[in-house]
């Protein structure tokens, strides 16, 4: 068998599209641009990557958008200083700090003071609760749900289907488990979650019908630990050195993706999978918090 592929650059493309015209039709009728921020403390090369992409695509989707950088000896209190100017920003609906923070910063503290309303990365503890009871006002954490968008959009029944997940992080393992197993569309699903202590991983990753993937360990997850005909979805972003690339490295997932492309019935690849998918969400959350804004007259 060799897997359908799950095109992470179609999907986002044409969620972003939808996203753009919605936010036209918003503008057309007199409301302000959607305005999203991000901050970002100091100068890690891979957000730096990723901030200067959300800010793109914020502006091509017709959106406002603003980066706050701070430099990487900012204090505490500089940063929650600007959490609470962001909070209280009549033209920003959402924002997100963009993680790691530098380590003399408390990132929980941080994460806790971003308005709930505004939290459109959907870490605040508020919005953590009201993604696992099923609140349709959450914000869902952008990478799970584009998760669950890719199957949904792709047609694949996650009712009554085995999802295992390998991986228990805040931003993805837990959050993943929390959408799949609600009572509604993308969910249903019989969840297992898989880590570190897990016993005998294989023959718990070998019993999903859907395998998510979240470990940050390139190429760990190989052909025998799929069950045939399973869908697989790769959330890893790993650099491998590579001499024959021209920066030296390349990025590949977390599964071996030739040899589980021989066995699963579908398959996203790394990159252009699921890592396309997390900014098309972020937008989405962005649209749905101003929206929300409207209704309440902000
Ligand atoms: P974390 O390091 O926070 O969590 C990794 C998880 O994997 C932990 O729960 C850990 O278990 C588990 N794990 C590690 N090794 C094993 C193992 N040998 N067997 C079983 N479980 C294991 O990672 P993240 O969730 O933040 O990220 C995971 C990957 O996804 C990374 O490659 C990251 O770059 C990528 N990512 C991609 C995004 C995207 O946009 N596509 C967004 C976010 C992340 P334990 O808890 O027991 O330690």
């Amino acid at each position: 068998m060799t897997a359908r592929i799950l095109d992470g650059v179609a999907i986002a493309t044409e969620i972003r599209a939808e996203i753009a015209k919605e936010v036209s039709t918003l503008i057309a009728g007199g409301h302000r641009p959607p305005g999203l921020a991000v901050v970002i403390v100091g100068e890690d090369p891979a957000s730096q990557v990723y901030v200067k992409s959300k800010g793109q695509a914020c502006i091509e989707a017709g959106m406002h958008s603003e980066t706050v950088r701070l430099p990487a000896d900012s204090s505490e209190a500089q940063l929650l200083a600007v959490v609470d100017r962001l909070n209280a920003d009549p033209v920003i609906d959402g924002f997100l700090v963009q993680l790691p923070l530098p380590k003399h910063i408390d990132s929980e503290k941080v994460l806790n003071r971003i308005s709930p309303a505004k939290d459109v990365d959907g870490f605040h503890p508020v919005n953590v609760g009201k993604v696992l009871v099923g609140d349709p006002t959450a914000f869902k954490p952008a990478t799970p749900y584009g998760c669950q968008q890719m199957l949904v959009r792709s047609g694949i029944e996650t009712k009554g289907a085995h999802a295992v997940i390998v991986g228990r992080s805040n931003i993805v393992g837990k959050p993943m488990a929390s959408l799949l197993i609600q009572d509604s569309r993308g969910g249903n699903a019989t969840v297992t979650v898989c880590h570190s202590r897990s016993r005998d991983l294989p023959s718990l990753t070998r019993q999903g019908d859907i395998l998510v993937v979240a470990i940050g360990r390139p190429n760990f997850i190989t052909a025998p630990m799929v069950k045939p005909g399973a869908v697989v979805i790769d959330v890893g972003i790993n650099r491998v050195i590579d001499p024959a690339h021209s920066k030296g490295y390349r990025i590949v997932g977390d599964v071996e993706f030739g040899a589980v492309s021989e066995v699963a019935s579908a398959i996203t690849p790394v990159p252009g999978g699921v890592g396309k998918m997390t900014i098309a969400m972020l937008l989405s959350n962005t649209l749905q918090a101003a929206k929300t804004g409207m209704s309440v007259g902000r």
